[in-house]
């Protein structure tokens, strides 16, 4: 069986364009693994070098451009770290990758302001590694608010947290503090001191979490104060983590990992939850959460709005003749078009299950909606599924009912469906609604 339409869009990989990576590496074991993974797993085009010869030869051609660079601080013509030097010089954010490691060399790592460091200790490097580049690359759409009065311990922290590709935002004060948080939206980690003039850190905790759940912003408290009871006060003021000056940079850096890699993961379950496993549109759930909210929006600025149940017809039928995979894939097909007429508008297209679709209207009347139903409904009658070595075509119907007053939004979808059961009475393929009706009446 051929099947040409509704081909799975969620490969799972990400590419990441044209950004290149400089691997600086002379074991052949490990270098080849890690080309191939940068490659097929990252997205990104390495640049292998196995000596400092080969790296100050490879920067000579082409010194800029770089996003990231991984460094091996043993190589055969420069046994102490000397490329790492040359990769910080040209400023290319690295991550040191090392089978030696006392106190002497961690402490010329992290001098060097590197992204990270992994060692070659364990049959799991290689995957610390990937992890580490991945986890870089991630953190640059990242942001952090630093909160602290004192600029220098302002300063020591952004700088480490730049160093690991955050992207970040300084206040002085909690209300700096508050108005930044107004000001990015994309702020995902608060790190704030404690002691400060307007409102100390309990306090601005405080107030953060009156706004955002630890489910959207985590909090890190962070004090040079002996108070052993800081800790914990922050913690039950709503912070995620604390920790107490003078740190350790790498402690503060994987608290940081592990809180980005909470609010990652709550993200997808987020995802998940809210959409079609067989479609990857938004499912009935996030429907029936999120279009109250865009319908009351209408409401409040007295703009109209309406809601659309769409339904193959003669799916049964369909079913029936060609089984259940080809039905899966003429559902995909409509899925795909309809995602694609609506992608980048302001409507809210979801499916509810089964072969059936719902659309909500934001700024538009039933007269407007009833017209977008039926250019929707030509779109998809005109759509070709190949299966096999035949062409298979569907055709819809469609109820629209116009959104007015402060009803439940149940209603307005049982509005819509008894104008769709009205178009299936009528003969299907066509699309009826509050305004036909009327127009009908008044011919
Ligand atoms: P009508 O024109 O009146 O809408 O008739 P219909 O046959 O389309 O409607 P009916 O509700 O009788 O049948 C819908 C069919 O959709 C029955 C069910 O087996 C099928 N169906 C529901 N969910 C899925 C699915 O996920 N995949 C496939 N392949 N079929 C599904
Ligand atoms: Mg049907
Ligand atoms: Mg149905």
């Amino acid at each position: 069986m051929v099947l040409h339409v509704g081909s799975s869009s969620d490969s799972g990989s990400y590419r990441n364009g044209s950004q290149k990576i400089l691997l600086v590496e002379d074991s052949r074991m490990f270098s080849a693994v890690l080309s191939h993974r940068f490659e097929t797993e990252l997205g990104f085009s390495v640049t292998h070098c196995s000596s400092l010869k080969a790296l100050n030869e490879a920067l000579a051609n082409a010194s800029h451009g770089f996003t990231m660079a991984v460094i091996d601080l043993n190589l055969p013509d420069a046994a102490h770290g000397e490329a790492l030097d040359v990769a910080v010089t040209h400023r290319i954010p690295t991550i040191v990758f090392t089978a030696s490691f006392d106190m002497a060399t961690r402490n010329r790592i992290m001098e060097r302001n590197v992204v990270d460091y992994v060692l070659k200790d364990s049959e799991f490097a290689l995957d610390n590694l990937v992890s580490a580049v991945r986890r870089a690359i991630a953190n640059r759409s990242t942001r952090v608010l630093v909160v602290d009065d004192v600029p220098s311990a302002r300063k020591m922290l952004t700088d480490l947290l730049e160093a690991q590709q955050f992207k970040v935002t300084e206040a002085g004060t909690g209300i700096e503090a508050l108005a930044a948080l107004e000001e990015f939206e994309d702020i995902e980690i608060v790190v704030t001191d404690y002691n400060m003039p307007d409102m100390n850190g309990h306090e601005l905790t405080r107030r953060i979490r009156h706004r955002y759940g630890s489910d959207w912003m985590r909090i890190i408290g962070i004090s040079s104060s002996t108070d052993r009871l800081l800790s914990a006060t922050f913690l039950k003021a709503g912070a995620s983590d604390f920790i107490y000056r003078p740190f350790v940079p790498e402690e503060l850096q994987c608290r940081i990992a592990r809180n980005v890699e909470t609010l990652t993961q709550l993200k997808k379950l987020r995802a998940a939850a809210a959409s079609d496993y067989l479609t990857g549109l938004y499912n009935r759930r996030y429907f029936y959460d999120h279009g109250p909210r865009l319908v009351n929006e209408c409401l409040r600025r007295q703009r109209p709005s309406s809601v659309a149940i769409l339904d193959i017809d003669h799916f049964k039928k369909l079913n029936d003749t060609y089984g259940h995979e080809i039905g899966d894939q003429v559902l995909k097909a409509v899925a795909e078009r309809l995602h694609s007429l609506f992608e980048g508008s302001n409507n809210l297209l979801s499916r509810l299950g089964g072969e059936e679709f719902a659309i909500l209207f934001t700024e538009m009347n039933s007269r407007a909606a009833t017209a977008l139903c039926d250019e929707v409904r030509l779109s998809l009658a005109s759509l070709k599924v190949h299966a096999d070595d035949e062409e298979l075509s569907v055709t819809v119907s469609i109820g629209v009912a116009e959104i007015v007053g402060y009803e439940s939004f149940e209603n307005y979808l049982n509005a819509a469906d008894q104008f769709l059961y009205m178009a299936k009475h009528n003969g299907r393929n066509q699309v009826y609604s509050d305004s036909k009706m009327t127009e009908e009446a008044a011919e």
